[in-house]
């Protein structure tokens, strides 16, 4: 007898993911994260967000937690995460980088 609860053939098995959480209210669409994103993962959305930017959207399933967006977003508005099926998510975003990014943007009235 077959077991018919079968996995979705559009999930891979990776053991290590990647995802991401992008502050939107903060996101300005500069785009510059989605061109640091070699899986594609990131898009601009069709909508705005409050400052009347188009922000971005992830598609965690093609995330692998290479931390490459965080890395070049100019607001410090992306979060990574590492993720494992059987363990809690990591925050691996490299928290120095983002209070030196911080500390450099200079807040407009
Ligand atoms: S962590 Fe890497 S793979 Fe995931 S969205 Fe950011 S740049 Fe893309
Ligand atoms: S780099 Fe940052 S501010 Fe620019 S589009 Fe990506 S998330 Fe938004």
């Amino acid at each position: 007898m077959e077991d018919n609860i079968n996995k979705s053939p559009s999930v891979k098995e990776r053991k290590v993911k990647g995802k991401v959480e992008i502050d939107i209210q903060k996101c300005k669409g500069c785009e510059l994260c989605i061109s640091a994103c070699k899986e594609q993962a990131l898009s601009l959305s069709n909508s705005i967000n409050i400052k009347g930017y188009h922000y971005i959207i992830a598609n965690n399933d093609a995330c692998n937690g290479c931390v490459n967006c965080a890395l070049v977003c100019p607001d410090a508005v992306i979060t990574v995460y590492r993720t494992h099926p059987k363990k809690k998510p990591v925050d691996i975003t490299p928290a120095d980088i983002r209070e030196q990014l911080q500390s450099l943007i200079v807040p407009t009235k």
